[in-house]
This record gives C-alpha cells, sequence and structure tokens, in this order.
C-alpha cells in the first residue's frame, strides 16, 4: 500500500510522484512530450489573467488521485520539501518557483545511483560531460525571468537552451504556460524525454538542435533562458526574444590580462527587450555552467 503523499498547498502538478522505473526502452520518435497550442499562435507577454493554473497544473491535478509508486514517496516529498525552504532561505522569493522545486521530482532526472544527492543544492553529472544545474541557480534565473510577476500569474511562452536531463524545463512547466526546450546532445534530448514521460507535462515540447538558432518556429518569447555558458548571447535568440521579453544567460568573462589561476568566469547576463532595437543589459552574480556549443551531436 502506498500512502497518499501530503499535498503541497500550492496549486501545482507533477505531485503525483513516480518511482523510478526500469530504464525504459530509448525508443526516438515521440515528437514531444506532450502538445501545446500550435506553434505560431500569438505568445502574449506575461498573462493578465489571475490565478490561472499552467497546462501541467490542470493535467497533473487530474490524475492528482492516481496512487504514488510504491515508497519512497514521502521521503522524496519531505526531501523536495526542505530543499525549497532551503532556497528560500538562501534568498529565492518567488512562491511560485519555490512550489516548482518542491514538486518536481529531481530524483527521477540523475542515474539512481545519484538519486540519494537529488535534493541536495548542487550539480550532478548527467554523463556526456554535462550536468543537472544546481537547484538554487535554477531557481535563481527562473525567478529572473519572473520578475515583477505575481505567484498566480505563469510566465507565458518560454524558451529553453540546454534541456539535458530535463529538471529545469519540468520545473518551467509549473511557472510558464508554455515551454520549448532545445537539447544539441542526442542521447540526452532521448533521456529527457524518457525522464519526463512518467510525469506527463502536457506544456512542454522538448527539440533535438543547436539552440544557438533558437526556435524561430515558435518565436517570439516572453522569456528565454540558457543551461549552458557562451562568450555572449546568440544573435538568434535576441531576435527570437518578444519586445518586453526577459532573457537570461550565464556568459564567459574574458580573464584579465595578466590574470594568473582560474583563467575564465562566468556570470550571469539578463538581458530585456525594450524595443525592436533596443536591449538593456545588466550583469548578474558569477556562475559556473557547462559550455554553450554550437553543432548538434
Ligand atoms: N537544463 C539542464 C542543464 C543541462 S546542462 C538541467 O535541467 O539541469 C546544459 C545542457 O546544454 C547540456 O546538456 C548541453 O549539451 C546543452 N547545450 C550546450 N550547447 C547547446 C546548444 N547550442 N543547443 C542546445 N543545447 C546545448
Amino acid at each position: 500500500m502506498s500512502p497518499t503523499p501530503p499535498r503541497s498547498k500550492f496549486p501545482l502538478p507533477l505531485d503525483a510522484v513516480v518511482q523510478r522505473k526500469p530504464e525504459p526502452a530509448r525508443t526516438a520518435g515521440m515528437p514531444a512530450v506532450g502538445a501545446p497550442r500550435p506553434a505560431g499562435a500569438p505568445a502574449k507577454l506575461r498573462d493578465k489573467q489571475p490565478s490561472t493554473p499552467t497546462p501541467a497544473a490542470s493535467a497533473v491535478e487530474a490524475r492528482a488521485s492516481a496512487a504514488t509508486a510504491g515508497g519512497g514517496g514521502m521521503a522524496s516529498d519531505r526531501a523536495r520539501g526542505a530543499l525549497a525552504a532551503r532556497l528560500r532561505a538562501g534568498g529565492i522569493r518567488d512562491e511560485r518557483v519555490l512550489a516548482a522545486i518542491g514538486t518536481v521530482p529531481r530524483h527521477l532526472f540523475v542515474e539512481p545511483g545519484l538519486a540519494s544527492q537529488a535534493y541536495e543544492d548542487a550539480a550532478l553529472p548527467i554523463g556526456h560531460q554535462q550536468t543537472i544545474s544546481k537547484p538554487s541557480v535554477v531557481a535563481r534565473m527562473i525567478e529572473l525571468l519572473r520578475e515583477g510577476l505575481p505567484a498566480a500569474t505563469p510566465l507565458e511562452r518560454v524558451l529553453e537552451i540546454g534541456t539535458g536531463c530535463g529538471y529545469q524545463a519540468a520545473v518551467l512547466s509549473l511557472v510558464a504556460r508554455e515551454v520549448f526546450s532545445i537539447e544539441r546532445i542526442r542521447p540526452l534530448h532521448e533521456q529527457a524525454k524518457a525522464n519526463l514521460r512518467p510525469l506527463r507535462v502536457p506544456n512542454l515540447r522538448l527539440h533535438y538542435g543547436d539552440g544557438m538558432l533558437g526556435l524561430p518556429q515558435a518565436a517570439p518569447f516572453s522569456a528565454i533562458i540558457l543551461a549552458a555558458a557562451g562568450m555572449d548571447v546568440p544573435q538568434a535568440l535576441l531576435e527570437q526574444l518578444a519586445i518586453g521579453g526577459r532573457l537570461i544567460a550565464p556568459v564567459a568573462l574574458m580573464p584579465l590580462p595578466g590574470a594568473t589561476g582560474q583563467t575564465v568566469t562566468q556570470q550571469l547576463l539578463l538581458i530585456e527587450r525594450l524595443n525592436r532595437h533596443r536591449f538593456h543589459r545588466t550583469a548578474l552574480e558569477a556562475v559556473f555552467f557547462v559550455p554553450l556549443k554550437s553543432g548538434t551531436i
């Protein structure tokens, strides 16, 4: 018998925590994790209607009564709650972001051998020399995208570059109306699909491709988030940002001449699109991300 985990007081989904099942066959061909509204539909910048659950919220609510599979659900629920509390203590203020972190079962996005570390605030390896991002950094970046939005209001259309294992995409699906995510490493794209499949996130679409080119067929985006650091933000992404939209990215800083020790560091860059031609850039804290690379493998 599996006890029902305590429901999050926030009306957010994905709380039917699924135990990691034996690896599903990683077959290609599933075009998307879910089917949001057709690409090309106009992207309103920020939804003005209060208290609208995201499609993910309603879908998961619909199966909230489904039993969680086996024991461990309660433990991971508690661990997630503790992680969210820790991020709040660390300065994350956006309640919708905290609720999403407290909802997404991060242990399902890492190898079983690392599951016990899944609720630590740490980056972990996901293979192919890539990492699952640190929860506090995921929360911070999404909070910056949502700045000024009340918890009840989702972001509108979001593009993520660097799906990796799919964790941040799942978090985004709870704070945005629709999410598109691109990954350039085929096996990671397939892994993300497999990881996300049991969560059945209806408002998330995964794409295999070079995220430096963006996703013109779904543009403009009200928010763009890069999970890998380039020397600068690719021009195509700036062009695909809606006016009034926000982009957050780690970017590499060149070392000062004569600098010794660690040669290159990165910092978060927040870009707001003011009008067709003007972008406002704000440099924020130092971070460490895997590199943004062009092409696909
Ligand atoms: N979003 C992930 C983080 C993955 S790490 C999470 O939830 O934790 C960053 C990912 O960016 C890697 O998987 C890497 O392959 C990918 N990446 C790097 N350059 C890219 C590009 N040009 N297009 C798409 N993905 C890219």
